[in-house]
């Protein structure tokens, strides 16, 4: 079957509504903002803006709205439209946004840090002028430097999960899902923060598809559904998510900082053969136990250390 899917802004997707008024249907799908059927044309509008058009004839139905939407490329084969990489509307980078980013995910040692940042629109030169953007170009030093200014003033939720406790969970669940619900859990007190203010739009560095992000939160008791986008390189996009990774990052760092203190030796970043090494010392030292309250134990680099230490 034929598929268009086009992005609108709030005022096209009323505008369309009215326009299909004696083509709507009675009953509607979830996250939807109308569904109507216009010959052998199916047309359902989402209220993140999105506007997925069905049927033989979708393309010129589609045609009447394409002036005023961003037109989203058809994906390849096997996937749903709800897995699109939805372009942001135009003029995103200016908005006033929430972004939220995680670091630790791929490092064997430490902790699994998620934050949420508020940056309003009157805050962006402020925070170019500081010198935010992609935490991967900056220097440790530098990002802790300008993350120590950013939390003193960005509304933020910063957590962090040490390993003890991302052992404790981790059985029970994937790790895409324990992000995801970090992510919905920090973007839902950021919003209390700043009530009653609204961002004009929540940007997630996108770690996952769309749909997947869903299901997994569809469980929690408050879901965090409203304007959200998912980017990739997130911290191009919006200098929010920027500023959520830089304070992320920062926190990342003192969490091993504090590791270290406490183990008496260097806990390194990464998942290379280094750490295999000091995961070796920690199970010599006292076992899964010991070595459980440094580093992230489902990660292979425990099984390696294992055979390094001789210890099982
Ligand atoms: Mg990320």
């Amino acid at each position: 079957m034929a598929n268009e899917v086009l992005l609108v802004s709030k005022e096209t997707l009323t505008n369309m509504k009215q326009y299909y008024t004696t083509n709507l249907k009675s009953t509607t799908p979830p996250g939807s903002f109308f569904a109507a059927k216009k010959g052998g044309v199916n047309i359902t509008a989402y209220n993140s803006g999105k506007v997925l058009f069905q049927g033989a004839t979708s393309q010129n139905e589609a045609a009447i709205w394409q002036e005023k939407a961003t037109l989203v490329p058809a994906k390849k084969k096997n996937s749903s439209s709800t897995s699109l990489n939805v372009p942001l509307p135009k003029g995103f980078s200016d908005w006033s946004v929430i972004g939220s980013d995680e670091v630790g995910t791929g490092s064997y040692f430490g902790p699994l840090t998620v934050v949420a940042a508020y940056v309003d629109q009157s805050q962006l030169a402020l925070l170019k002028e500081l010198g935010v953007r992609d935490s991967k170009e900056m220097k440790d030093s530098e990002i802790i430097r300008v993350a120590k200014d950013l939390i003193t003033f960005l509304p933020h939720s910063l957590l962090n999960v040490m390993p003890e406790k991302y052992n404790a969970i981790q059985p029970t669940m994937t790790q895409g899902k324990m992000k995801a619900i970090l992510h919905n859990q920090a973007l839902g007190h950021v919003l209390e923060k700043i009530k009653p203010k609204k961002p004009d739009g929540i940007l997630i560095d996108q770690f996952e598809l769309p749909a997947t992000y869903f299901k997994h939160i569809s469980d929690q008791p408050k879901q965090i559904k409203e304007t959200i986008y998912f980017q990739t390189k997130g911290e191009g996009h919006h200098l929010a998510v920027a500023a959520a990774s830089i304070i992320a990052r920062y926190a990342f760092l003192k969490g091993l900082d504090e590791l270290t203190a406490q183990a008496g030796m260097k806990i390194p970043s990464g998942a290379g053969s280094n750490s295999d090494l000091v995961a070796a010392k920690l199970l010599k030292q006292g076992g899964t136990l010991l070595l459980g309250k440094y580093a992230k134990l489902h990660f292979a680099n425990t099984e390696k250390a294992k055979k390094i230490s001789g210890v099982r």
